[in-house]
């Protein structure tokens, strides 16, 4: 079997606009109808082919398939290209139909009507909102209260919109009407949203004062927004369902809070790690020492080793910032600064010449000449 070229049958050429191919598929489905060429036997199978073709070259989304994959693309599709193959053409007469609305209806112009339908419920928008925390919350997780201002379901009909709600005649409920539509290739079932509750399968018979049908008012309130331990700064958390309310009780967005982790005055913080200096004085640098350190739980102590070097990192195993997810935590690393001693008493210093002789160093006062003169 060879390949069908729906541009030929259809007589354009690759590039016709929408508007074209429909021009073209009005054109040839009147001169081929079956009614009209009674005498022509091939008649019918050009019917069903312009068809065919008008089903795939009018939908877009077919036509890219088929511009790409060829008609044997649709093979797996059932009956064929749109399921133009087997329709009975017997009882049709030609006069009662528009070819242009048939193509219309099936062949991608049923989108418009979608939209159309403004009543329909809709999903609410999501929100963003900023929130500023401690570097100890962050750590350790908290609860926050936030004040948004947000469109919220309308309290009075809980967001449908009105009252004395009743199941919808017209669709039974199922906010979907389903029609015979006859047309000269068959009968077709056709689908639409039910006009009479607006696809919601209720209707009410009084409409809401509070927000004139719409389900949703505009509100402040207070959100409660639960901060896991270990939350990094810039993270952003997502409160399913705390967003906007949808129209008609269409379902709300989500609320996304972006959280902002305020600088520590001693902390600094990389990853789950935190970091502090800690000044100590020589002479615990010299004898070793155990030292209060504040940590982001409180108090801890470590202990200083003799010998101690200016700038040595002592790591506190597990005292920084736990894992958001998982167990454990980060460690705190702190730098231990020797301080230089200051304001020496006259007996300080004499010690400290002591302390030089016996260690062979020599004395120089002009030092602190050079200091005066630099500093
Ligand atoms: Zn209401
Ligand atoms: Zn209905």
């Amino acid at each position: 079997m060879t390949e069908k070229d729906y541009y030929k049958i259809l007589d354009v050429n690759k590039n016709a606009s929408k508007e074209e191919i429909k021009k073209a598929y009005k054109k040839l489905a009147k001169k081929y109808h079956p009614d009209l060429n009674k005498d022509d036997p091939d008649a019918e199978t050009k019917f069903k082919e312009i068809n065919e073709a008008a089903a795939v070259l009018g939908d877009d989304q077919k036509r890219q398939q088929y511009d790409q994959f060829g008609p044997e693309s649709f093979k797996h599709q059932g009956s064929g290209a749109g399921g133009f193959s087997g329709f009975d053409f017997s009882d049709f007469g030609f006069d009662q139909f528009d070819f242009g609305d048939i193509f219309d209806t099936f062949f991608g112009g049923g989108g418009q009507r979608r939209s159309r339908s403004s009543h329909h419920r809709k999903r609410g928008n999501d929100l963003l909102t900023e929130l500023e925390i401690t570097l100890e919350e962050a750590a350790f997780g908290t609860t926050k209260k936030i004040n948004i201002r947000k469109k919220d379901t309308c309290p009075d009909c809980e967001g449908k919109g009105g009252t004395n709600i009743t199941t919808c005649d017209e669709c039974d409920g199922s906010g979907r009407i389903t029609e015979a539509q006859r047309t000269p290739f068959g009968i077709f079932q056709t689908t639409r949203t039910c006009r009479t509750c607006g696809g919601n399968g209720q209707t009410f018979k009084n409409i809401c004062d509070t927000c004139s049908g719409a389900g949703i008012v505009n509100k402040e309130k207070k959100i409660s927004v639960d901060i896991p331990e270990g939350v990094e700064d810039g993270s952003r958390l997502r409160l399913g369902g705390e967003g906007e309310a949808g129209y008609r009780a269409g379902g709300s967005g989500d609320l996304f809070v972006v959280v902002h982790v305020k600088p520590h005055e001693i902390f600094e913080r990389q990853e789950n790690n935190t970091y502090l200096e800690i000044p100590i004085s020589f002479i615990q640098a010299v004898f070793g020492d155990e030292i209060d350190v504040p940590t982001l739980k409180g108090k801890a102590t470590i202990k200083i080793p003799a010998s101690t070097q200016t700038n040595t990192v002592f790591k506190m195993r597990g005292k920084g910032i736990p894992y958001l997810h998982s167990y454990g935590a980060g460690d705190q690393l702190v730098k231990v600064i020797v301080q230089t001693p200051e304001k020496l008493s006259k007996k300080q210093k004499e010690l400290l010449k002591k302390f030089a002789d016996e260690s062979g160093e020599d004395v120089k006062p002009q030092k602190n000449l050079f200091k005066k003169i630099f500093m």
